[in-house]
This record gives structure tokens, sequence and C-alpha cells, in this order.
């Protein structure tokens, strides 16, 4: 540890996220309290101070520069080096000087205690004033359009000063000093209250939103990062209709309310859960349900083993859930259509027509769209409100890239110096508006980092947008693109996340993604080092009766499986109310129109589909998820041995699914399932281990986000010595993919 300056003057140099989080007056009011004289400012690389007085107090300065920075701030490094007393009189806040300042922005939060406290407190100028911030709390990322990050940069710019909120800017006593986003009821945006036709409804926005809402009515409610749709969730006619009109059939609704104690209700929560429910990004956590929930809340989440919980993000919530403290509310993304989410007002005016009774309005733009987060225990099923534009450390320093990421649940990266951002979730790019949204967030993104790329990375798959896109932002700025193959990609963020650059083990459980062998590709076997990797193996093959279509109808890899067990005779009979099934043993008995797949997503389907689980999908991972949930419900269960076969590097789990064929109780085989999997690939990885000298494991996918299926490989890979790395900081699902691509680009750059 360092010795205690005896020297009686010190300049302290601070590094990490500290400009735009209150840094400068929490230095300031440190040093009057300490009676210290001096400066302190931002500059390029961060937070300088100079400090002059007793050894001992400046001594308590640094300490507690270190310890007991803003809760917004992060401090990365604190350097202090004695330089010459300069008989500064007084302690004062001093201009920038210059250089690249303030190229931060930082991410949205939700109120502090404090500004909550002065909420609700009636002597207090912002009472009930649903615009409150400070300097420590509040709208950033989705409020700013651009750096530096000032207030008329930012969707305030409208609403200039009150004399009240100016001396409260530039007094560096107060809370609010500096803080771009305060205003007050006297000098900030108003709420407003429009029925169905836009036409304002009379009286007090809030009281008459819970009226409404009481009544069984739908309010669209803007929120941080856009619009979400809101109602009752304890009444089944209420979500039903929702349900109806968002043409959302079983898709889960996440749920809002007002505090943790009612969400014991309805969930099992851990003290982690509990801490990420009240973090102030406020994501949606995804908990197990109680037996009693699926009646509570009536079509939220019917028949998943789980629900998705949060509390109140924003001042115009908390409002909400004062006057209702019992109240629980569905808050679902004002997604239109699977389209990116509404951000504007007259836009939610015509999107959300024939969705919404009444919009929740007021005239604070959101500048920048982004989704609520969803997470599960300590990982994420999708990152993006509270979390961007927050970096993603890498192990060194790289050159510049950008990486585009795929298809689905798309996101893009982009590195600078030893840091990777990772925007918010973009969504499918499967129509014209999510497309628009993604060269959206591109521009957006390098714009706020002002980083000028290198190279472009995108997924190998020709037809992506992302891919069209890559090429042409490669040609118009002549920098070379790269093509990276998805489940290398996969197992690549994993590695970028952990610093990883020595060889691993990747098994990439996934869904779908094309490998280079041009096949589609899914449940693989990987030796990757840093850019290169190499196919070591794969699950054996099941064909895709009908191509596509088979993904979203986990009775045709059924078919599929029975066809591989030489059974295909009883596909007609076993499926007899399907009026494809004939035809289906038909093509899968000529190969028509049946291309075959390595994926484990089809895997769970099949399972899924022999169990008599669910026949079609109605969304993506409907199946597995139903087949995780049947096996949690089950409990613990033990593999059964000869449930698969290894040859060549090949998992051949078809013995698996001819028992999975005979199984009478569903619960007991999807229990079976995840235990017989896990094992399996423990037993392929360990085999590959003692083959390559390889110890470590990074597995990823769509896959990984099974609890019970990552809790079983973790367990039975450290009982073979063998370490397991899984994605935290990102999603191991195609969220996470634009890192891993970017993480090959840049150590292929390095010749590694
Ligand atoms: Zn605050
Ligand atoms: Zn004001
Ligand atoms: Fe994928």
């Amino acid at each position: 540890m360092l010795q205690p300056f005896v020297a009686d003057a010190i300049r302290i140099r601070v590094t990490g996220v500290v400009q735009g989080v209150g840094f400068r007056p929490f230095v300031w009011r440190l040093a009057h309290e300490l009676e210290l004289a001096g400066w302190v400012k931002n500059d390029a690389a961060g937070v300088e101070i100079h400090a002059e007085g007793a050894a001992a107090a400046l001594n308590e300065l640094e300490r507690r520069v270190r310890d007991e920075a803003p809760p917004l701030a992060r401090v990365d490094s604190v350097w202090v080096r004695p330089v010459a007393y300069e008989a500064t009189a007084g302690f004062a806040i001093i201009a920038s000087s210059g250089g690249r300042v303030s190229t931060a922005i930082g991410h949205d939060t939700a109120p502090c205690a404090a500004c909550r406290a002065e909420l609700f407190d009636p002597a207090n100028r912002r009472y009930r004033h649903p615009f409150i911030t400070c300097t420590h709390c509040g709208p950033r990322y989705t409020v700013t359009r651009r750096l530096p990050y000032d207030r008329p940069q930012t969707s305030l710019a409208p609403f200039p000063f009150c004399p009240d909120c100016q001396r409260e800017y530039t007094d560096p006593a107060d809370r609010r000093f500096h803080a771009e986003t305060t205003c007050c009821p006297n000098c900030g945006p108003r709420l407003s209250l429009r029925d169905a036709a836009g036409q304002p409804i009379e009286g007090d926005p809030i009281a008459q939103t819970l009226a409404l809402l009481k009544a069984g009515r739908i309010v669209a409610i803007k929120g941080l990062g856009g619009f979400h749709l809101a109602c009752d969730a304890r009444k089944a006619a209420t979500v039903a209709c929702l349900r109806e009109r968002k043409q959302r059939e079983e898709k889960p609704f996440a749920v809002m309310l007002g505090a943790v104690s009612p969400a014991l209700t309805f969930a099992q929560l851990t003290g982690d859960d509990v801490a990420l429910l009240e973090s102030p990004e406020r994501p949606i956590v995804l908990l197990p349900k109680l037996p009693a929930t699926d009646a509570l809340l009536p079509g939220c989440a019917p028949g998943l083993p789980e629900i998705g919980l949060m509390l109140p993000a924003t001042p115009i919530q908390y409002l909400l859930f004062h006057d209702a403290p019992d109240m629980v509310l569905v808050m679902t993304s004002a997604n239109p259509h699977g389209e990116p989410l509404v951000i504007g007002n007259a836009e939610a005016l015509q999107r959300l027509a024939g969705i919404a009774d009444a919009f929740l309005l007021h005239d604070r733009d959101i500048v920048v769209r982004c989704d609520d987060s969803v997470r599960r225990g300590t990982g994420f099923v999708r990152r993006a409100r509270g979390y961007v534009p927050r970096k993603i450390s890498l192990p060194r320093a790289v050159p510049p890239v950008i990486a585009v990421g795929g298809w689905f649940k798309n996101t893009i990266c982009v590195t600078r110096g030893d840091e990777a951002f990772v925007s918010q979730h973009i969504g499918d790019l499967d129509n014209a508006a999510a497309c628009g949204f993604f060269e959206e967030s591109v521009a957006h993104l390098l714009h706020i980092l002002d980083v000028e790329p290198a190279i472009v990375v995108h997924d190998l798959h020709p037809d992506f947008h992302s891919t069209r896109f890559a090429a042409a932002f490669a040609a118009e700025r002549a920098i070379p693109g790269l093509g990276v193959q998805h489940h290398h990609a996969h197992i690549a963020a994993v590695c970028a996340e952990h610093g990883v650059r020595e060889p691993v083990l990747g098994v990439a459980l996934d869904g779908v993604g094309l490998g280079s062998d041009g096949t589609a590709w899914g449940g693989e076997l990987l030796r990757v080092e840093g850019a290169r990797f190499e196919r070591l193996g794969h699950l054996r093959p099941l064909a895709l009766p009908g191509g596509d279509i088979a993904a979203r109808e986990p009775w045709r890899m059924a078919a599929a499986a029975l066809h591989l067990l030489g059974r295909g005779d009883e596909i007609a009979r076993r499926f007899a109310d399907e009026p494809a099934a004939p035809m289906l043993a038909t093509m899968l008995e000529r190969g028509i129109n049946s291309p075959f797949t390595s994926s484990a997503g089809r895997l769970f389907d099949a399972a899924a589909g022999l169990l008599g689980v669910r026949r079609r999908a109605s969304f993506e991972g409907q199946a597995a998820m139903l087949l995780e949930g049947l096996a949690v419900r089950h409990g613990a269960i033990g593999a059964c041995p000869d449930g698969w076969r290894i040859r060549d590097q090949i998992l051949d789990l078809l013995p698996m699914l001819a028992h999975l064929e005979d199984c009478e109780d569903a619960a007991a085989g999807a229990a079976w399932f995840h235990a017989t999997l896990a094992a399996a690939l423990v037993d392929w990885l360990a085999e590959a281990a003692g083959r390559t000298g390889i110890r470590r494991v990074a597995a990823a996918g769509g896959c990984l986000l099974n609890r019970l299926l990552s809790a079983a490989l973790r367990a039975g890979l450290a009982a073979r010595g063998l370490e397991l790395l899984e994605a935290r900081a990102l999603p191991p699902n195609d969220g996470g993919l634009a890192l891993g691509q970017a993480w090959v680009a840049v150590n292929s750059a390095a010749g590694a």
C-alpha cells in the first residue's frame, strides 16, 4: 500500500467513469470538510485534483476519493503524487482544460433514495414532480443526442432553468450541482393524459391514469427508453384483451410492482434477486413462479415456470404506485408487430392506435430507444436500459473495430482502446423499421464513442441485413470487412469477457448459425484460440423436415427423430391429427426439403415433441422453456448412462431420444433429458480435453439460458477437473454475438 504522504500539496488523478456523475462536487465537499485548499477539474483523462493542507487531511482525502465515490461513478485508478506547495486560497471547481472532455454518457437509472424522499415530501419544492432527478440518478443515455454531455445536447434543452434550479446547478454544495437533466415544476416538462383519439383528459394525469387502469383499461405510458403498455395484471379479461390487441398469443408479459414485498406473493426470490430488482438499473428479473401465481396473474406468463418482475424505474411509475401500492401492472414494451419500441408522442398515438385506450405522455423527448433489460440469476437475457452504454473491459488495448452482430436479437459492438461497448438490444432484423434502428444505432454508437473503425466484422451469412450493411460500410470507408463464423463468435464473446487468449474448448449450444461448410450448425465442439477455431465435433445432425418451419414446430423435429430411429412408419399414427404428418414421413424418407442441422435448440424441440410437451411454439424458445419448467418441477434425476454415443467426436443422442419416445411421464422425461444431455456433454468435453490437453471450457449459445443445463454442466465439468466459462456481462444468445465478432477481429489483426 501507499506510504502516508508528508508533502503538504498533492495531485490526485482519478480515472474511470468520473465525469457527469457528480465527482467534482463530491471532491469539493470533501475538501471543504477536510479544510483543504486547491482545485478539482475534468480533463481528457478523467478528474484531476490539486489539494494543499495538513498531511493527515490529504491522506484522508485520498482514501475517501477512493472509497466513497458517488453512486454512479466507477473509479478505475487513483494516482497520487506530491507536488510543490502553491499557497492556494480556498477550494474551487475550475474549468476543464480542453482535450477530449466528457466522452462518457452515463446509463439511465431509477430515482435515487434522496430524490424519492423529496418526491413524496409535501414541503419540498419538487413534491410529486414527475421529472425529479439529481446528479446521482435519472435519465442519461436515453435523453442525450450528442457529446459533450451538457444540457443543450439533451432533450432537456427546451426547458431553461428557473432561478431556483439555476442556483442549485451552479452551487457546488448542492446535490444538483451540474445535474444536466434537473428541473422542477416551474421549469420542467409536463405530463398530459390523452384519450384514444388523442384528446386531453381533464384532471390530474396520475390520478386519471390510475382510474383508467383500475377500470381495466390499457394505458400507454412513456418510460425512459420507450413506451410501455400497462394494464391491471390481476384482471384476466384485461390481460386477454391486451394479448388480442397486441396479437401476442402466449409470449410472457413482464409485471411491475411497487416494492419487493408484494413480489413475494408471486415468485421465489433469493437475496441476489432482491438486490437485482432494487438495483439502480431496474431490470426485469425472471423469477420462479409460486404455485398460485398463474391464478393470481392470469395470462401474464401462461404455462411458463418463471415470471419477469420489475420495480418502478421512473418518478412517473413511482407516483402511480405511491397512490396504489397494491397495484400489479403488466408493463410490456410497446413494440407493435415486433417492430422497434415506440418512443415519440405522435408516433405513440399513431402506432398504438387500436391497442391503447389512453396515453400518459410528456414533453421530454426520448432520444435513444432502449428496451427494458432482462436478467436471470447472474446472467443477462437481454441487455439494454440501465446497462448501456457501459463498457466491457478487455485485457489489453485493441484496434478500433465495429462488429454488426447477426440477425436475431441483434446488437452491435465497438471497441476503443481496452474497452468494448455493446449497444442496447436492437431486435430481430426482419423488418424495415428494425433495420432502420440498427443503422441509427451504428451511427449513434460511433458518434458517442468518437471512434473511426479500422475493420467491420459480420456474420458469415450473406443474406443478413447486418452482413449487407457491413459490406456497404466497408466499401464506403475503404476499410476491410471480416466474416466470422457464428459459433466461433459465440465462444469468442465468452473469451473476450473473461480476457482469455489461451486455447479453450468451446461448446456452442444454439438455435442455428451458418457453418463454414455451408450447413446449419448449432451444437458444436470447437477449439478456439484467439482468431482461430477448429471444429472438433458436433451433435449428430437431425433433419429439418420442411426447412425453417421445423424450427417453429417441435412435432416436426420429433418426426425427424422417429425417422432417424427407424420408426418412420410411426409418424403418421403418432401425429394423426397433423394433416402434414404422412407427407412429412415421405419427405424424411426421400430426403426432400429436409436439410440437416446439428442445432442443440432443435434437439430440445425434438424432445419436447416426443414428450408431447408442445406441438408448435408460439415464440422462439418456448418449447425449451416449457421443458425446463417441467424438469425443475419434477426435481433432480440421474442421467441414463446409455443415452448417448461418441464416435469420431460426434455426439449422438439418438439412444436418449429413443427412451423419450417411450416415456409416459413428460415431467420425468424432461428431467431425465436435461440430466442425460448434461452428462453426455460433460463426457464429450472430457474426452476432447483428454485429447487436446485443454482444461478450460467456454459454453455459449441460446441454450445456455437454460439454468438447469448450465448448472449441471458446471457441476459435471468440475467433477472432471474442467473449468467452465460462461457469459456474464452479456446474454449467451445472439445478443452477445457482436462482442465475439469484435474479439476475433482484433485478434486476427494482432496476428493471433
Ligand atoms: Zn437523485
Ligand atoms: Zn426549475
Ligand atoms: Fe446463435
